[in-house]
């Protein structure tokens, strides 16, 4: 097996102690940990062959210098030895979207907003530093124990070695998040971080259903296309409506 590179980003492993399973994602299982016997941290453990693990090593440092209160926090890695570690944040409310399943019931529409509002906050950061999420969703944001909302997982849909998943046309692909552009020509830009936005907001104020739940993937592209939307939930109000749905505008109609 290789060695792979080492960056100032390297954790000693033996300073963290895995507590339990807090869940499982893309790239394999993620534990709650504790690290140096202090700190409360979420390790995500990369099961090989799911990662392009050098290319994402070659990102880490740009990723490690993004800090915002409204962005999950990457504490650092452990690379020297299979399975890699990416220790982040722990945010002890888990998903957005289990969340929002689960208690959803018991928010306010003003609690909605602020989710949203948090949302919002972390992608002008990264819009501002012309970083593309890729793969904004409720499930992955993360809700802490104050109830804020953290965006999680930025740019790591670049480094998921899954043609199924990444390749526009593979059947995991995740048209109900893209905008046209992203399933015509793979296009990846701010522009298509806001349509996602747009659906997330969507989520949020459905409790965590399923956009476009009746359709399948060719059929969706096909109604995408003809200029079709996602409804109106019946949380939100007609000026939060019009918020999410100025997200879901085609690049040639948009201006700027
Ligand atoms: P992911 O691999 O990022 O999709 O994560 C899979 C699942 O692990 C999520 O749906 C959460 O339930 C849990 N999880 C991931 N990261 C964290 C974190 N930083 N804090 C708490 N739970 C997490």
């Amino acid at each position: 097996m290789d060695i792979l590179p080492f960056g100032e980003w390297e954790i000693n492993r033996e300073e963290i102690i895995l507590l339990q399973e807090l869940g499982s994602g893309q790239f394999g299982t993620v534990q709650l940990g504790r690290w140096k016997q202090k700190y409360d941290v979420a390790v995500k453990m990369i099961k090989e062959g799911t990662m392009s693990t050098e290319d994402f090593l070659e990102e880490a440092e740009t990723m490690m210098k993004l800090k915002h209160p409204k962005l999950v926090q990457l504490h650092g890695m452990c690379t020297i030895e299979y399975p890699i570690y990416i220790v982040t944040e722990y945010m002890s409310n888990g998903s957005l979207l289990s969340y929002l399943n689960s208690h959803g019931k018991q928010l306010n529409q003003q609690q909605l907003l602020e989710m949203s509002c948090d949302v919002t906050e972390a992608m002008v950061y990264l819009e501002d530093l012309q970083f593309i999420h890729r793969d904004l969703a409720a499930r992955n944001c993360l809700v802490d124990k104050t109830l804020i909302v953290k965006v999680c997982d930025f740019g790591m849909a670049r480094y998921v070695l899954d043609d199924q998943y990444t390749s526009s046309t593979g059947a995991k692909f995740l048209v109900k998040w893209s905008s046209p552009e992203i399933f015509s020509y793979s296009k990846f830009n701010s522009k298509s971080d806001v349509w996602a936005f747009g659906v997330l907001m969507w989520e949020v104020f459905t409790l965590g259903k399923m956009p476009h739940e009746r359709f399948d993937n060719t059929e969706l592209l096909k109604k995408i296309m003809s200029g079709y939307r996602l409804y109106r939930p019946r949380l939100s109000s007609d000026e939060i409506f019009h918020i999410m749905s100025s997200c879901w505008k085609e690049a040639s109609t948009t201006s700027g």
